[in-house]
């Protein structure tokens, strides 16, 4: 089956993105998901995509030839992805950031031996048995693990579903990163079982942590942040409304030979009133929420979140204090953020100096001229 798209569908790939939207198709002859050739109007070929019959963006571009896009096809680009990486020392990360690598909608993830992937468009779903033997010849995984619970999936008409396509996987794996050990859960954890995008950022903020200060992580799930801070730090308070990410922590704490981490299950928003009540002060803080802009529509909403807990967090930090505060939000863009940023500054009353801007963590890369692939956003500030 052959899809035809308009002269703006063409266009859109011509300019170096990979979507096509359904209002740009003109002909889609058979509503089945799968792997197709694209052409325009006339019949001329664009180029080989990801066709998804339910889901506003219909075409996800995978090459602009015609050869057939088999097993052998997914191992090659799989394998370039992961060769992107080489140098990474710490013994979790992706090896294919979907839109970014240029294979859209997979997200392949590496945990020691393992394999977590995601498919997370009809199209790459419909590709599964060739995507699973390219994963295996690519990474020699003992296991291979599909996280294909994300939500995303269910406008692409998909169920949403943790299965095993190879071997076993465990239900923690152990992942050393600078030194740090904790324990990742594929099966039941977070995105692909720890966020490996802040992975440098917890490395920056282990350097910035004030030595024998007090430290606080806010948003902690299973520590990753908190970890970081306490071998630098004589006290952390680490904050999380998960029981179960934040009993992981305490493990991961007893895994490190860490006894300086006081666990929190709170709100952090009611801990941090409380704390600024109380006037108790940090030298060291991060702030990494989940993300509050989930669509554009609430955007407002979510800037006044951001808005709260960093002003809050800024009027709990000691002179010369460091706070490292982040938005994974898409919706909420590095303007915006940083514009926030300002204005909770001015309203705590304190001084900060902008010391870092950062993003995600190399192996997470942003494609210019796609920012749907750039969501993470990092600042480090100095209270002064
Ligand atoms: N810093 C972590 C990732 C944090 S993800 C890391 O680097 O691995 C966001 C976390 O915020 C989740 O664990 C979630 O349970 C927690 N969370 C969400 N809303 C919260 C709230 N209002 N108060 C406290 N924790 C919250």
């Amino acid at each position: 089956m052959t899809v035809k798209v308009t002269a703006r569908g063409a266009e859109r790939w011509k300019q170096g993105h990979p979507w096509i939207y359904r209002s740009d198709v003109a002909e889609e002859p058979e509503k089945k998901p799968g792997v197709v050739p694209v052409t325009d109007r006339k019949g001329r070929f664009l180029g080989t995509a990801l066709y998804s019959p339910k889901s506003e963006i219909r075409l996800r571009l995978l090459t602009r030839g015609d050869e057939p896009v088999d097993a052998p096809w997914w191992a090659n680009r799989i394998a370039e992805s992961a060769r992107r990486r080489n140098g990474i020392t710490a013994s979790a990360w992706r090896a294919v950031h979907a839109e970014a690598d240029g294979l859209p909608s997979l997200v392949v993830d590496k945990y020691g031996p393992f394999v977590v992937a995601q498919l997370l468009s009809a199209g790459v779903e419909s590709a599964r048995a060739e995507i699973v033997e390219g994963i295996k010849h690519a990474l020699q995984p003992e296991g291979i693990l599909l996280r294909n619970d994300a939500a995303v999936r269910r406008h692409e008409g998909l169920p949403l579903e943790v299965v095993s396509a190879h071997g076993t996987v465990p239900e923690t794996i152990e992942v050393v990163e600078n030194g740090v050990r904790y324990l990742a859960a594929p099966w039941t954890g977070q995105k692909t079982g720890a966020f490996l995008d802040q992975r440098e950022n917890r490395i920056l903020v282990g350097q910035h942590t004030r030595r024998g200060g007090r430290s606080l992580d806010l948003f902690t799930y299973h520590g990753s942040f908190a970890l970081h801070l306490a071998r630098h730090a004589k006290e952390v308070v680490a904050v999380d409304q998960s029981t179960e990410a934040l009993a992981r922590g305490a493990e991961n704490a007893r895994l490190n030979g860490i006894a300086n981490i006081a666990w929190r299950e709170a709100n952090a928003f009611d801990l941090l009133r409380e704390l600024e009540r109380r006037r108790e002060q940090f030298d060291t803080i991060v702030l990494d929420p989940p993300a509050f802009a989930k669509t554009k529509a609430n955007l407002e909403r979510a800037v006044a979140g951001y808005k709260e807990i960093n002003l809050r967090a800024m009027k709990i930090l000691a002179g010369g204090g460091v706070l490292f505060t982040s938005s994974c939000s898409y919706h909420v863009s590095r303007d915006v953020f940083h514009a926030m940023l300002a204005d909770a500054a001015r309203d705590s009353g304190r001084r900060m100096q902008f010391l870092a801007a950062t993003g995600a963590a190399g192996d997470h890369p942003e494609l210019l001229n796609v920012p749907e692939t750039g969501y993470l956003k990092g600042v480090l500030l100095r209270a002064v």
